[in-house]
């Protein structure tokens, strides 16, 4: 049963890293659309994007067979295509700082697309990378494409060569750059930290409510879904039944094949059990080798017939390589009971059961 709770795990992981895998697909032909697309449109003077747009459209197709096919963990992969896309965007930058000419003749396409591409960085450091590391990468990008304009810019500001309103607008940028890390540092790490939280605290219950042995659910789990069927009961006057079970002798098995056999029995038991009722039924653990079967909807009748079906799967097979049998005491909700008093009525009959010979069933409603 845990083992079932961990392949359904595993199953949703590998469902939403596909579903990522296509996102970043979708991106990487996007870029490498927009790539061909200004090389197609480009100012012929531009030798930056004549040479190497093609090669990074390139490189992003190759990125995209490697996230299409490449068995490599995705996280790896999100460094490097973080990494690769930084770069073309920073050199992008470069060129236009320090080899395209006055930057007062730039300023438009720094504006319309160099400064708005570092923006969509820092943004999507966040989404690929975890709350921390998407800080760090915002701020060394921000630092970095800041040297690249001082540098660029040092010797053209003294003599006069930046005019005062383009200084002023570069700084406007840097603000809102600053002021986008930081309001997409604060909105992840809110995110990351409520998320954190909430898996925290759903595993929590789970713990609380869960045999650990079996997968089951416990005592208390059950109980607690036994009290809400009584007070459908109460109310809307439905039906609930409840079956206690005890493997007969079972001391035995631990004296014969050891406690860690005697596990084993334990959880192939429990796996049994749950395959022999509805889904709507609750199978748990109650404790030691009894298992409690609560099945609402259910007359004594057809709880009867469920602890035969029961009874008849153990005692025809083995159990983990061993002869098993079970006895079962079955009653039904009466108007009057409490939780407790139905319980006690079926552990009185398990006890009868028992002493009547066991691998037995006894009803009493
Ligand atoms: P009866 O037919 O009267 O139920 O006989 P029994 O031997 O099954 O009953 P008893 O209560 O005397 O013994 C139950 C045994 O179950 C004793 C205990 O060691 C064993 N047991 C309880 N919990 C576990 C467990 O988690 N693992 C294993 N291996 N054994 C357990
Ligand atoms: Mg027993
Ligand atoms: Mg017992």
């Amino acid at each position: 049963m845990v083992d079932d709770v961990r392949d359904q795990a595993r199953q949703e992981l590998e469902s939403l890293e596909k579903s990522k895998r296509l996102a970043y697909m979708l991106a990487l032909a996007c870029g490498v659309f927009i790539f061909l697309l200004s090389w197609v449109i480009k100012d012929p003077d531009d030798i930056f994007i004549l040479f190497l747009y093609p090669v990074f459209a390139l490189v992003l197709a190759g990125m995209l067979l490697m996230v299409w096919r490449s068995s490599y963990p995705l996280q790896s992969l999100e460094a490097v295509m973080f990494t690769v896309v930084a770069a073309f965007i920073l050199g992008r930058l470069a060129w236009h700082f320090h080899f395209a000419g006055s930057v007062d003749e730039h300023l438009l396409m720094l504006a319309g697309g160099h400064y708005w591409s570092v923006g969509v960085l820092i943004v999507g450091g966040f989404v690929m990378l975890d709350h921390k590391k998407g800080l760090v990468a915002g701020t060394l990008v921000i630092i970095l494409s800041l040297l690249i304009a001082a540098t660029g810019m040092a010797g053209d500001v003294p003599s006069g060569q930046v005019s005062q309103q383009t200084l002023i607008y570069l700084l406007r940028v840097y603000l809102f750059l600053v002021l986008l890390l930081g309001l997409t540092a604060a909105a992840t790490t809110l995110r990351d930290k409520y998320r954190d939280a909430l898996i925290w605290t759903k595993s929590l219950q789970e713990l609380a409510s869960t045999d650990m042995l079996t997968g089951l659910a416990n005592r208390r789990a059950a109980e607690e879904f036994l009290e809400n069927q009584v007070y459908a009961a109460r109310r809307y006057g439905r039906k609930v039944s409840v079956i206690m079970a005890d493997v007969d002798f079972f001391k035995q098995v631990n004296d014969r094949y050891g406690h860690a056999r005697g596990d084993t029995v334990l959880v192939e038991l429990a796996r049994l059990l749950r395959n022999s009722v509805r889904e709507t039924d609750l199978v748990a653990r109650w404790g030691g080798e009894e298992f409690v079967i609560i099945a609402p909807e259910i007359s004594l009748q057809e709880a009867k017939e469920l602890a035969e079906r029961c009874r008849r799967k153990i005692a025809a097979g083995q159990v983990s390589g061993i002869n098993l049998t079970m006895s079962f005491g079955a009653t039904e909700f009466r108007e009057r009971d409490s939780v407790d008093t139905v319980l006690s009525r079926a552990d009185n009959l398990l006890y009868k059961a028992k002493s009547s010979g066991r691998n037995l069933i006894v009803v009493e409603c």
